[in-house]
């Protein structure tokens, strides 16, 4: 009897630990002196996601494809000094602003600032050091259901040249149906601008494949923000009706890629913000990308105004990464987003946020297979 009782404790004890999702803490390396750490995120579905504290970085994830052979699809590295190298933002947090403002300058209640400058005389996705390149603390928050990891990182006012002292936190979460979701909150001390936002570059047939032309690409999206020549917002939104921006039926993204039109000169391919159809909800995808050769799928869901749509146009193979070099194309980042240079334009939404709110987005990039 006793026998029977003390197995039937253990059974429950293994199902019940089975059962608790748990992070697993590897070494990755040093960042300005200091030991960085990488976290393994797995399901009950097999889906394995690694992130770094470094920046916030997602460097990994393995996803099933149609005949069930689990495949890395996010570009990354497997150790975090090409981390602090690159300035491509592989799988990075990006803040405190995604994307550029012109001439990294803007008012806000008739002040001017000046932001530090990293691409010309423009500001991309934050400025030379920008959350991609801070060491964010640390936490396993996971529940019985999911895995989860926290970070937090507190940049002071002035960083950058962005007002107020800023209070972020992101939530990673994998979920049981194979969706990696990131939850982003802020607060601030000051009135300021903030735009937070993840740089992944996704090839669902595995990073490292040659390019991404032949996945093919849904966003819901009637409109996007026409560039100039320093890919800065002109500040017309213009319908995607009648030009290869429309992917609203779906479109193969090669298949109109090369096509002479000046936003694709401009851009170098895709490097656009679509504005999302309202209503944006988190019950329904807003993108959607499917790769024929492997059959993976992936969905993103997002609170968020915006997408940036970046097809890799700057990548050039000299990034050696897991899976091989990252070519021309090889890849396309999907970035959630308040549109870029908003603090310019007023037409656009607004990314001010001022003491007391809070800042709260969420994106889920969910990945499935067909056959
Ligand atoms: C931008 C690209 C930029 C890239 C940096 C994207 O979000 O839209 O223009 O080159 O980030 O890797």
């Amino acid at each position: 009897m006793k026998t029977v009782i003390s197995l039937v404790a253990l059974t429950a004890t293994l199902a019940l630990g089975a059962s608790v999702p748990k992070i697993e803490q590897l070494p990755f390396g040093q960042a300005d002196g200091k030991p960085v750490s990488l976290y393994l995120l797995k399901n009950a579905a097999g889906m394995e996601v690694t992130i770094t504290n470094y920046g916030g970085t997602v460097t990994s994830i393995k996803v099933p494809d149609r005949n069930k052979a689990l495949g890395n699809v996010a570009l990354g590295f497997d150790n975090v000094a090409p981390y602090v190298a690159t300035t491509s933002y592989f799988g990075a947090l990006i803040g405190r602003y995604g994307n550029r403002i012109g001439k990294g300058e803007f008012q806000l209640d008739g002040k001017v600032y000046n932001i530090h400058p990293n691409e010309g005389s423009n500001v991309l996705h934050g400025g030379p050091v920008g959350f991609n390149k801070r060491i964010w603390d640390a936490k396993d928050v996971s529940t019985d259901k999911a895995p989860a990891l926290e970070l937090h990182y507190v940049s002071p006012d002035g960083e950058m040249g962005f007002p107020g002292k800023l209070d972020v936190t992101v939530r990673y979460t994998l979920d049981a149906k194979n969706g990696l979701e990131i939850e982003y909150s802020a607060t601030t001390d000051k009135p300021t601008v903030l735009n937070l936002t993840n740089h992944t570059y996704f090839n669902l047939a595995g990073a490292g494949s040659d390019t991404v032309l032949k996945h093919r690409l849904t966003i819901k999206a009637d409109h996007f923000t026409p560039i100039d020549s320093g890919l800065i917002p002109t500040g017309v939104v213009q319908a995607v009706a009648g030009t290869p921006f429309d992917f609203r039926k779906g479109n193969v993204i090669g298949s109109r890629i090369n096509e002479v039109n000046d936003q694709l000169k401009l851009g170098k391919g895709y490097d656009h913000n679509f504005v999302l159809n309202e209503p944006r909800t988190l019950k329904d995808w807003a993108v959607r990308v499917e790769d024929p050769s492997s059959g993976r799928v992936m969905e993103v869901y997002t609170d968020q105004p915006a997408v940036q749509f970046y097809t890799g146009n700057f990548l050039d193979g000299s990034a050696v990464g897991v899976g091989g070099p990252f070519k021309f194309r090889s890849a396309i980042c999907l970035e959630t987003q308040h549109y870029p240079d908003s603090p310019n334009h007023p037409n656009f939404p607004s990314a001010v946020l001022r003491p007391g709110e809070r800042y709260h987005s969420v994106t889920i990039y969910r990945f499935s297979t067909e056959q």
